[in-house]
């Protein structure tokens, strides 16, 4: 069986990786050429833990292959997984322009009768819009099916997430159970509980399960600054709620809210989904809303205790989260631009994003190889991205570099004991203030 893969990113790539890991015969398809060369030499364009030795690998075994071409990539698949961006549009609807680009690329080249399954996410209907442009542009005389696969992986640890996730969704439609049937096998190995469903259903768990985890973060968010104000403190009350088994713990991290590539575009596309349907979703539209609060929650606390005109200000952590060079949505870019527009010099330090960051943050911005370098002679620290190198900077380093050592951490990384003791002004989410 020959598998391709449309679309290098973070899913298409980990997914043709990991099917090569697997024992399968994979070729993966990008149209940015530069991504292909770099994968051709065996350079993984994007950074995920485990992700460039496992290419390597399996492009020495002979099982993973790189084309820009997509009558090599397609025109002998059996299998074509689809993981192209679907990104936000001005309305915060799915842009599906690439998408339909590659069903059309896949459409007229293929040789044989094939079965598409749809790795990114997509709107409700969206297989079934795939289904028929594949029935338009495709010979006649070959056969598609579609099966809805949609992914669940998390930047930073998506190698692992694949080996060991939670579930895999598989929707199909009564006609194409075959195909159904045959992806079920090809995870089988996995030994991965597998849910079988319909089509909408599958396009549907996507989107719920990242709503819900949004909606986790921003009550968990809303709960802390209430804390705040009541003197209680987050971390003793995320712990009290989380062991609760029908509530559980994770995602109860309180900080300055969620960014990446897919809750802040995956939240709004729902909103649009349910009001395609006349369904005002005023519960997701509040978590939204709070989010983009709490992104900015972090400067406003400074302004409380500093005046930020002409002080130099140390950002600690660009990426949206630890363990990923994705900057996407990330809190740091609204809190960088705000910074600046409060009249600050920014030093940034990230320990893997910066040169992606650097595509997305204003040129006054300048940017530190090391926290220290980073902090030294500064009034000012933000914690923004809890990344190890940053959270484990003791506080006492802060004391000895910083002009004045003021710390303001939308990540909690430092326990308040641990601030009183270093005698640093220590400011973070949902706790009292050590001043
Ligand atoms: P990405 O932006 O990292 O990668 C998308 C890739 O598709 C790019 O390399 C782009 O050049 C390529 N592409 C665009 N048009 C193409 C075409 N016509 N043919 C072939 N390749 C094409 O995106 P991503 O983060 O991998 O996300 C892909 C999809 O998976 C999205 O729908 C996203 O919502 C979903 N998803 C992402 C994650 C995640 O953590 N990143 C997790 C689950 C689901």
């Amino acid at each position: 069986m020959k598998i391709a893969v449309a679309g290098t990113g973070y899913v298409g790539l980990v997914t043709g990786t990991c099917l090569a890991e697997m024992g399968q015969t994979v070729v993966c398809f990008d149209v940015q050429k530069e991504k292909i060369v770099a994968l051709q030499q065996g350079r993984s364009p994007i950074y995920e833990q485990g992700l460039e030795p496992l290419i390597q690998k399996n492009m020495n075994a002979g099982r993973l292959s790189f084309t820009a071409d997509e009558k090599e990539a397609y025109g002998e698949a059996d299998i074509v997984f689809l993981a192209v961006g679907t990104p936000e549009k001005e309305d915060g609807s799915a842009d599906l322009t690439y998408m339909e680009a590659a069903v059309f690329s896949i459409a007229r080249t293929m040789t044989k009768d094939i079965v598409l399954v749809t790795k990114s996410t997509v709107p409700v209907g969206t297989n079934e819009r795939i289904r028929a442009l594949m029935e338009r542009w495709k010979p006649p005389f070959l056969r598609t099916s579609v099966i809805s696969n949609p992914e669940f992986l998390r930047e930073g640890s998506a190698v692992h997430d694949w080996f060991y996730g939670d579930r895999i969704v598989i929707g199909a439609s009564e006609a194409d159970k075959e195909a159904a049937e045959l992806l079920s096998r090809l995870y089988e190995p996995l030994g991965i509980p597998i849910v079988r469903t319909d089509l909408a259903s599958a396009e549907m768990i996507k989107y719920a399960s990242n709503a819900f985890l949004a909606t986790k973060i921003s009550f968990i968010n809303e709960i802390a600054n209430i804390c705040e104000k009541v003197g209680a403190t987050i971390d003793d009350v995320a712990y009290g709620i989380g062991l609760d088994k029908r509530i559980g713990s994770h995602f109860l991290q309180a900080g300055i809210g969620y960014g990446g590539s897919c809750f802040p575009k995956d939240t709004k596309a729902l909103v649009q989904i349910a009001g395609n349907v006349q369904h005002k979703f005023e519960l997701l539209e509040a978590v939204i809303q709070v989010n983009n609060r709490q992104q900015a929650l972090l400067v406003e606390k400074a302004k409380q205790h500093m005046s930020l005109r002409g002080k130099n200000v140390a950002l600690l952590g660009l990426a949206f989260k630890p363990n990923t060079d994705d900057v996407r949505e990330a809190a740091s870019l609204v809190i960088a631009n705000r910074l600046l527009a409060e009249g600050a010099h920014v030093v940034a330090y990230d320990p893997i994003a910066t040169d992606n960051a650097k595509n997305h943050l204003p040129s006054t911005i300048r940017y530190a190889s090391s926290v220290t370098e980073a902090i030294r002679g500064a009034d000012a620290a933000f914690i923004v991205t809890e990344w190890d190198v940053i959270k484990q900077t003791p506080l006492s380093v802060f004391r000895e570099k910083m002009r004045t050592p003021i710390i303001f951490d939308g990540r909690n990384c430092y326990s308040l004991d641990e601030a009183k003791q270093a005698n640093v002004t220590y400011v973070s989410i949902g706790r009292a203030e050590v001043v």
